[in-house]
């Protein structure tokens, strides 16, 4: 998935996860929440740049044909770090023990989630990497033009949108108690 909709996914768990808080708390969080939902994927702007520089373009260009074929460059192997459940299942964990809150491990794994329903073939999720085992997601649209990454922004928005509502009314039924 694009990096805004994983930005908006991750403002979502914190709107979920800190409705109770006061509304500053609530402000910072979304923050943090939607930076960590779209993080994993900042460990591929080093291939990003060296693919792109590599087939002639400026760096900063992205073209799905610079990535083709290139899933097992070590460039990339940040990349499907960030993108394994393996490493949020073990700091949960840990966190647990110490009790400390996990919203934040929540947003950092809803990128990796995602993205093993919309990613497929080669590019497929290994969901506890380094352990073997990919995953085929559903469908990969949003590595085809920018169109779709705009149907999945509006999607998201409007999902934040009832989602801020819907809090928003938790936190009124919550006073009248
Ligand atoms: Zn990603």
């Amino acid at each position: 998935m694009d990096m805004i909709t994983h930005a908006i996914i991750g403002a979502i768990i914190a709107e979920l996860a800190l409705w109770e808080k006061p509304s500053q708390q609530r402000k910072h969080g979304r923050w943090i929440g939607a930076f960590l939902g779209t993080a994993p994927d900042f460990a591929a702007i080093p291939a990003q740049i060296v693919f792109s520089w590599s087939a002639g373009d400026w760096p900063w260009i992205y073209d799905p044909a610079h990535w083709a074929g290139a899933e097992d460059s070590m460039w990339l192997a940040g990349y499907w770090f960030t993108h394994s459940l393996l490493l949020p299942l073990l700091v949960f964990i840990y966190f647990k023990h110490k009790n400390w809150r996990t919203w934040t491990l929540v947003a950092w794994a809803s990128h990796a989630a995602i993205d093993i329903i919309s990613h497929t073939g080669a590019w497929s999720m290994w969901p506890f990497f380094p352990l073997p085992g990919q995953i085929e997601g559903v469908g990969d649209p949003w590595s085809w033009s920018p169109v779709w990454w705009l149907i999945s922004v509006m999607i998201a928005l409007a999902a934040w949108y009832s989602v801020s509502v819907m809090t928003m009314q938790w936190r009124i039924n919550n006073e009248r108690v």
